[in-house]
């Protein structure tokens, strides 16, 4: 999609830090880390949200998660991590293509403010 940062990133236009790479998901570190692991997961279709991809792809909803996953495990952290999608920009949400944060590595509190 025009003007999407993170499709920009699927077609290798703009450089990141790729952890993760298959035919549906691409996983790259977050360029500002709220942890010691923070790597976003993304559909390589665009999706402006978790919402939009569940109802348009439950198929792909689920690639998504199993990347999420792997990365997470591949990390060192498999047993212990947060997978957070803010959805919305009142929650949060500043890239509108589908992204899971997947934070680890350090202890987490809760609720998340
Ligand atoms: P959200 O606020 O949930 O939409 O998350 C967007 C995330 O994308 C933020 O954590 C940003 O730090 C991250 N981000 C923005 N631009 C880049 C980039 N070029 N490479 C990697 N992460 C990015």
């Amino acid at each position: 999609m025009a003007d999407c940062l993170f499709c920009s990133i699927v077609a290798g236009d703009i450089p990141a830090d790729i952890v993760l790479s298959n035919d549906h998901v691409i996983a790259f570190r977050d360029i500002a880390p709220q942890a010691p692991v923070h790597v976003l997961v993304i559909p390589r279709e665009h999706h402006a949200n978790i919402g939009e991809l569940a109802t348009n792809s439950p198929q792909a909803t689920a690639q998504l998660l199993q990347a999420a996953q792997e990365v997470a495990a591949a990390e060192g952290i498999g047993d212990a991590y947060r997978l957070v999608f803010n959805t919305g920009a009142d929650a949060g949400q500043s890239v509108f293509h589908v992204h899971g944060h997947v934070v680890g590595g350090r202890d987490m509190n809760w609720p998340p403010g």
